[in-house]
Parts: C-alpha cells; sequence; structure tokens
C-alpha cells in the first residue's frame, strides 16, 4: 500500500460511523463516535439516555416532541464534542 492510499484508507475509517441500534426511529440518532461524556443526557433528558446495560453510551430513546424538545436536542447535536449525534434520520 502506497502513502496516497494509507492516507485515505485512514481517512476512510475515521469518516466511518455507525448507528446504535438503541436508537429509536427517527430524525436524530447517536453513532459509534459517543464517548459517554454525559452532555447530551443534561442537555436534552426527555431524548437522550445511557445504555446502562450495554455498552454504556448514549442514544436516542425518544423523539423530540415539542418545540422545546427539539431546541434541547439540536443544542445536544451542535454541543457534542464527538460529533455523534446526527438529525438526518439516516441508517447508517
Ligand atoms: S454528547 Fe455526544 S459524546 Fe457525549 S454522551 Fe452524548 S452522544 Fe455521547
Amino acid at each position: 500500500m502506497n502513502y496516497e492510499n494509507e492516507k485515505l484508507n485512514d481517512r476512510f475509517v475515521f469518516m466511518t460511523t455507525h448507528k446504535l441500534p438503541k436508537n429509536v426511529a427517527g430524525k436524530y440518532y447517536v453513532n459509534d463516535n459517543c464517548i459517554d461524556c454525559d452532555m447530551c443526557r443534561e442537555f436534552a433528558p426527555a431524548n437522550f439516555a445511557r445504555d446502562d446495560e450495554g455498552d454504556g453510551l448514549s442514544f436516542v430513546f425518544k423523539q423530540p416532541g415539542t418545540l422545546g424538545e427539539e431546541a434541547q436536542c439540536k443544542e445536544a447535536k451542535e454541543g457534542c464534542p464527538a460529533e455523534a449525534i446526527s438529525d438526518d434520520g439516516g441508517i447508517d
């Protein structure tokens, strides 16, 4: 493998994330970049929880149902230090 391929491979690995299976279906979800810092659970306790019986990472247990919850989820996404929260409803 030459240097350029190694660089591309590193980049690919860095960019590949997986949606955690405990997320409920919908707009917001957490991926496996989560580092269990607790911030999203503090910002949006009605929507994010910790998987205490599993890997200890956060997941979305309820999609926002009010404007207030939507604002809290948006704040959690923007503040997540690991960029582990998405709001596109994707299935990565
Ligand atoms: S803010 Fe991000 S890194 Fe921190 S617990 Fe939530 S999803 Fe994980």
